[in-house]
């Protein structure tokens, strides 16, 4: 009957497909080994697994698991079936696929197999068509079939203010479905952007405009590059974000590997191939130029004020007109947030978390995830990835001999880990010192560094006085001046050894060496948070140290200081639209308006806003 022969249309996922360490193939996720088609079989209770025709499956995801109570390391598959061409190609397997549940044990009937494909090619042939072939496969977290219609009426001039990944992909999807795009960055495009991040880690010259934070790529070009998101691996907006990178140049690797990631070697070329499709689109982007003000009237934005963002008076501010702002600032630009309060924009104070940045050598990090495996890591060359590590504790108690009872109810966790990476200095004034990490494609260093925060709410912006809208902004200032006052100027990051820290010493006679390229002085970190902090990070490295035996240790150096891991604030907007609730034609994007959290996220976030922004101009007539 028809229920029992849609089974045999489209696309089945079969899950944790197991091949040791020892019979993987290598580098190349995608190849289908014996071993993988052996697996396969298994599943399928098909007898001869050489029978089975590779062609019918494809590899979507394929994860290292080296937990130590497994007796030999394994990579885990996750392996797509076309049902149709593997009945076609080897019409015995009928019987065997007939007998298997949907949903049922590892294996489940994911789609119809229709996918969205790479952003930009899909909305340039439905522009080409003149219809959309944008289609949402079942339980697709996607856009549903609509026809896509070009209007004649005059193109709606959109200005879209910040290059990071949301802005980047709001620009994207309106340029393709036809609206007049400017995208305005205040920071430098990468090749010149490179040459001022090389000064500052050569020569301490922080450039305030063009540095870790700001300029093309946003904060995330000279990153660890992780791909990884909460939000759904498998949604149609995250796969339709990484194809498109895909087509911008990243490796196809990323589609496939359960931790992607890209290093900064290859987030430049990258963006450069995303400017000229950007270009060749007729988008007009605008480096070096800062938005200075949103021009308001009667509620409804009408443009922005612009400068040359080397102008620090903004004496030529210019005002240009546009239908719409799309604002995806970033979490960076607190210049923009007091724009925002000066216009009574709503702003939200949210909760997000601060410590401090772990490094420890990256050959103990692998020895400890690894074991004796360790030495087959080979710097990035082998078959097993440079180990990295997650870790997250829940305090939910005070502990005896603290008599601050706001340590208690806080998490504290490991955040943007940088395996084979660098620590680096993303500062944005010279007055203020916070740091992150990044690495390259190999993450051949010789250093692991992650930071260890604890979440921190209102009320402890309260506890310091801070109140109000930027209350969370406040708070981070206080220990980026804090730990600069204690590095002594000059970027130098105060740092103290775990084993010091966990003592309350100062780390005088060995201080080991760090990836830092700007210095490290000796501190007690002690000195930096509230009590309630420390003594949280305190409890939680002796509990990590549980979990990673070997993590606390005289070699592991923590770096002060680690603020923004997210926005301190939300711009709050209205759930379809993308509208902020206070001021009409402003949208709100990205990790700075409080509504993302990485790469990914961000420019899924763009990239809905952008579908969004081109409904309201009746560029886009499907669902986001
Ligand atoms: P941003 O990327 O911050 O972009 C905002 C842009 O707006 C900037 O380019 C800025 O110059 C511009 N801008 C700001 N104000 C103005 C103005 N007034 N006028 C004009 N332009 C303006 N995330 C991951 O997922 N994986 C990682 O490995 C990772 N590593 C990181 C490493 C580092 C060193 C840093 C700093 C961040 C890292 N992140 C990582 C976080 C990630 O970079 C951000 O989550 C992401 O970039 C946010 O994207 P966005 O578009 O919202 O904002």
């Amino acid at each position: 009957d028809s229920k029992e022969n849609n089974k045999f249309e489209g696309t089945w996922r079969l899950f944790k497909l197991a091949v040791p360490l020892h019979h993987d193939p290598g580098k190349d996720s995608s190849q289908l080994s014996d071993a993988l088609l052996q697996e396969i079989a298994k599943v399928l209770k098909f007898p001869v697994a050489s029978l089975l025709p590779r062609e019918a499956f494809t590899v979507v995801r394929k994860s290292f698991d080296a937990r130590k109570k497994l007796k030999e390391p394994k990579f885990v598959h996750t392996v797509e079936m076309d049902v149709q061409k593997l009945i076609s190609l080897e019409p015995r397997c009928w019987d065997f696929i007939s007998r298997l549940e949907p949903k049922v044990g590892l294996v489940e009937h994911v789609h119809d197999g229709k996918d969205f494909g790479d952003l930009a090619s899909i909305i340039h042939d439905s522009k080409e068509n003149k219809e959309a072939v944008l289609e949402g496969g079942n339980g697709h977290n996607g856009f549903s079939t609509e026809l896509y219609k070009k209007q004649a009426t005059r193109k709606p001039k959109i200005v879209v203010v910040g290059s990071g990944p949301s802005g980047l992909f709001a620009t994207l999807v309106l340029a393709e479905l036809g609206a007049d795009v400017t995208l305005i960055e205040r920071g430098q495009p990468v090749e010149k952007r490179g040459r001022d991040i090389g000064a500052l880690v050569v020569r301490r010259i922080l450039e305030l405009e063009s540095n870790f934070c700001f300029g093309e790529g946003g904060a995330g070009t000279w990153s660890d590059g992780k791909l990884v998101t909460r939000i759904g691996r498998n949604s149609g907006s995250v796969l339709a974000v990484m194809r498109t990178l895909v087509q911008f140049g990243a490796p196809k690797q990323i589609l496939i590997d359960g931790k992607p990631h890209l290093g900064t070697d290859r987030l430049v070329p990258l963006l450069r191939n995303f400017r000229q499709h950007l270009q060749d689109l007729d988008v007009t982007i605008k480096f070096g130029t800062r938005v200075d003000d949103l021009v308001i009237k009667d509620g409804h934005v009408r443009g922005v004020m612009v400068s040359e963002s080397t102008d620090k008076l903004c004496l030529t501010s210019q005002k240009v007109e546009y239908d719409a702002v799309i604002l995806a600032v970033g979490h960076s630009a607190r210049d923009m947030y007091e724009v925002l309060l000066a216009h009574n924009v709503e702003l939200i104070p949210k909760d997000f978390a601060v410590g401090l940045r772990i490094e420890h050598p990256q050959e103990l990090i692998n020895s400890i995830q690894y074991a004796e495996l360790a030495s087959e890591v080979c710097h990035g060359r082998g078959k097993i990835p440079v180990a990295d590590y997650k870790v997250a504790n829940y305090i939910d108690k005070v502990f005896n001999e603290v008599s601050d009872s706001g340590v208690a109810n806080r998490s504290c966790y490991s955040f943007c880990m940088c395996p084979g990476g660098q620590v680096v200095l993303t500062s944005t004034s010279p007055s203020e010192i916070c740091i992150n990490g990044m690495s390259f494609s190999r993450r051949a260093s010789k250093w692991a560094n992650a930071a260890i925060v604890v979440t921190v709410s209102t009320k402890d912006f309260e506890a310091l006085n801070y109140y109000g809208p930027l209350a969370g902004v406040k708070f981070q200032r206080e220990f980026e001046q804090r730990a600069a006052m204690m590095g002594g100027g000059n970027f130098i990051v105060p740092v103290q050894t775990v084993t010091d820290f966990l003592e309350n010493k100062l780390s005088v006679t060995s201080v080991p060496p760090s990836s830092y390229r700007l210095g490290v002085k000796a501190a007690n970190l002690h000195q930096l948070f509230p009590v309630y902090i420390t003594e949280a990070l305190k409890h939680s490295l002796v509990t990590f140290d549980k979990e990673l035996p070997g993590f606390i240790c005289s070699e592991a150096l923590l770096h002060g200081v680690e603020t923004r891991t997210s926005s301190p604030i939300q711009i709050p907007r209205n759930i379809d639209s993308y509208e902020s609730t206070s001021v009409k034609g402003l949208y709100p994007v990205g990790e700075g308006a409080g509504y993302a959290g990485g790469i990914v996220s961000a420019a899924v976030d763009g990239m809905l806003a952008g579908f969004a922004v081109a409904k309201r101009f009746n560029l886009f007539h499907g669902d986001v």
